[in-house]
């Protein structure tokens, strides 16, 4: 495998107008302690990663919109050859900002949904209002001829909605829709006895697969739910049937389930680069050394690029080249990011007879 930075998401502001209850960012409409940089900043930001590669950069946040010169940093990143994307919450979306979406060059945005219904996405959001905003949104892009995901994220609290969910995203005219089961982290930590369980966990991965070869129109992948690759291995030679994997487009490029570190990081407000947006520990600040530096030189992108450093099941899973488990949840759980997965139900043959 070769371990090329393809897909960056960059929190260019830490504000944000919701306030959701499993966001990474704590965010609040003034991040104390983490101001926006300056947009002589974010230029020399794109400078240094586009020197070294040329990934997709998602524009994320808090909520990107926030910031005034938004359009500014897609422009320069569309300029200099970065394919530049945008993660917004949908509520501050209008006419205008379609209009200037398009003109920066950006080629894909994403919208969070929830829920089915305004009731579950508003309280998974703490936002009244916040579903109608992710419609509203929706709904314009597509009179504007902008694609978009749809990303949603599930816990205990709304995991009988994932059908639906996927149902809507799809009469929505969605590109792509990403399923997301919560990684413990930030404001999400309080609610980790929310989480889905393991046994839960897999039959969900198993709907998915059912749902995924029948889907024709629309991408589908359940993001950061690396042991979805060992389901479909699984479920495909239980059924015999070879199971055709659609490319994604703007995807993360991954052939593996986890690529923290891998082929995709984050860079956050204060210039850390973490391995992904879920996994706190940094692995280098782009304001001291150099994208390139960082990317390469790493001790903890090279540890999670060496899967022979994996312990637990993971480390004697014969999944472990297409899987990996996430290891942002490994390190959230046991405070060590090679430990095993603690949301995956399968033993590895080595340990025994296999559960599934
Ligand atoms: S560690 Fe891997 S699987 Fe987990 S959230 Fe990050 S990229 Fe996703
Ligand atoms: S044990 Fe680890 S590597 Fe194996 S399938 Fe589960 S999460 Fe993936």
């Amino acid at each position: 495998m070769e371990f090329s930075p393809k897909w960056i998401a960059w929190e260019i502001t830490r504000r944000c107008n919701l306030r959701c209850v499993h966001c990474r960012s704590s965010s609040e409409m003034e991040a104390k302690g983490h101001p926006d940089f300056p947009t002589s900043e974010a230029f020399r930001i794109i400078d240094d990663i586009e020197s070294y590669a040329k990934p997709v950069v998602v524009l994320s946040g808090g909520e990107p919109l926030v910031r005034k010169d938004v359009f500014e940093i897609a422009q320069y990143g569309t300029d200099k050859g970065l394919r530049m994307c945008l993660a917004t919450n949908g509520t501050l979306v209008n006419d205008d900002i379609c209009e200037k979406i398009k003109a920066s060059g950006i080629k894909i945005v994403s919208l969070s949904l929830d829920g089915s219904e305004e009731a579950v996405h508003d309280d998974f959001r703490s936002q009244k209002g916040a579903f109608a905003g992710t419609i509203n949104a929706a709904r314009l892009f597509k009179r504007h001829g902008i694609e978009f995901i749809v990303n949603s994220s599930f816990t205990r609290r709304n995991q009988e909605e994932i059908p639906k969910v996927y149902r809507l995203a799809k009469e929505l005219g969605a590109t792509a829709w990403y399923m997301f089961m919560i990684v413990p982290t930030g404001r999400g930590e309080e609610i980790i006895n929310e989480l889905i369980s393991k046994e839960d966990y897999e039959e969900i991965l198993d709907w998915h697969y059912q749902m995924e070869k029948d889907e024709d129109t629309m991408l589908v992948r359940p993001t950061c739910a690396p042991h979805y690759y060992r389901v479909v291995l699984q479920q495909s030679k239980k059924e015999g049937e070879k199971f055709k994997k659609r490319t994604l487009k703007f995807s993360t490029g991954g052939s593996k389930g986890c690529i923290a570190g891998q082929l995709i990081c984050l860079i956050d407000v204060d210039g850390n680069v973490l391995p992904c947006s879920y996994f706190p520990k940094p692995a280098g600040n782009i304001r001291e050394t150099s994208f390139k530096e960082i990317w390469e030189g790493s001790e903890l992108f090279k540890d999670l690029r060496d899967f022979k450093k994996y312990k637990g099941k993971c480390g004697s899973c014969e999944f472990v080249n297409v899987c990996g488990g996430c290891r942002a949840r490994a390190y959230s759980v046991y405070g060590d990011y090679l430990e095993e997965e603690p949301f995956c139900s399968y033993t590895p043959r080595k340990m025994g007879k296999a559960e599934k």
